[in-house]
Parts: structure tokens; sequence; C-alpha cells
């Protein structure tokens, strides 16, 4: 089912949040909205519908919410992302630099088997430091990543062209560029 509703409409704009300079893209009220998130969640598998796809490898923490839908509607495990220090078992990690920031992310270390198809969710990519970081985690496991989805792009960033210096196609919903 496609509908015409406007997803970017959805998404509300926190002005210097969470400090001067960037401009916040809040997903909560297109999360809270019962068709935006639906149709979100329909869209950002569309293109691996037919795909093998056996996990959706989801990012802390909004990569969570649409990573976990997106992996019971490909009838597929969720693997979390998550920040450092935050899975119990054995786990393996990875620096990464947020458009405001630094960090770790890391993946238990059995989470995925060699050659598993996984795709790789979130909410939003910018620079691609989180984005790449996760490829390299999913890679060390030596799973294969058919693909990356994010519901925004924020193109001006870079992002999925580091992708796809990787060889990671990047699937992404809306756009916001050059604000
Ligand atoms: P990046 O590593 O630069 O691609 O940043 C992507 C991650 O940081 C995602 O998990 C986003 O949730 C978060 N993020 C970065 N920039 C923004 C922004 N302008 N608005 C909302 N979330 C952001």
């Amino acid at each position: 089912m496609t509908t015409d509703i406007d997803l970017k409409g959805l998404v509300r704009t926190i002005p210097d949040h969470p400090k001067p300079g960037i401009m916040f893209r809040d997903i909560t009220t297109l999360l809270g909205h019962a068709t935006g998130l639906r149709e979100s969640v329909e869209q950002l598998i569309a293109p691996f519908h037919n795909q093998r796809v056996e996990a959706v490898a989801g990012i802390e923490a909004r990569g969570f919410i649409l990573g976990g839908a997106a992996a019971d509607r490909l009838r597929c495990g969720f693997v979390p992302i998550r920040k450092k220090g935050k899975l119990p078992h054995k786990a393996i990690g990875e620096d990464y630099e947020l458009e405001y920031g630094v960090d770790v992310i890391e993946i238990h270390e059995d989470a995925l088997s060699p050659g598993e198809p996984v795709l790789l969710v979130d909410d939003l990519i910018a620079t691609g430091g989180t984005a790449v970081a996760a490829v390299k985690l999913l890679r060390r496991l030596k799973a294969e990543v058919v693909g990356a989805a994010f519901v925004i792009d924020l193109p001006d960033l870079g992002g999925c062209a580091r992708l796809a210096e990787l060889g990671v196609e990047c699937h992404t919903l809306i756009s916001f560029e050059g604000d």
C-alpha cells in the first residue's frame, strides 16, 4: 500500500539542538503518526522485498524502532548496534564521529554468521560516520551488507557518498538539502 502522505511534513525541526547551528530533525512526530510510521517502514523496505535479507541491523536508538518494524515486515531477525558498554555479551566496537561529537558503537561478536545478508537501518544519515562504523562492524563479522536504509538524508553532509565508497547502496525517503 502506498499513500500520498507527506512524510517530510511529519518531521519536526528543532533549530540549535543539541547545540547551536544544528538543525535537529525530530522523527518522534513521524513515529507518533500511525500512517506516517507504517508508510515509512513500508517505503524503507520496499527495495529489499525481493532480495535475500536474513537480518536487519538497527543503530541505537531510533534505528531500533524503525529496524525492529522493518525486520518484522521482512520476516527476519533484528540485530542491535549499540552505544559502548550497553551490550551484555562479548562485543566488538568501532569509533565514529557524529555531526556533533565522537563515540563508539558495538555489536555482539556472535550476532551474525559469515555470509549472512543484512540490511542496515537508522533514522537519519548525516556525515555517514555512524553508518560507516556500522558497516565496518558488520563486515568484521563477515556478514554481507545488502544495503542501508534511512528515513532522512542530509545530502550536504555526504553520508551516502561515503557509504557508496564502501560499495554500500543507500536508500533514503526524505531529503533536507541546503537548510
Ligand atoms: P552521522 O554519523 O553524522 O551520519 O549521524 C547520524 C546519526 O546521528 C543518526 O543516528 C542520527 O539519529 C543522528 N543525527 C545526526 N545529525 C542529526 C540531525 N541533524 N538531526 C537528527 N539526528 C541527527
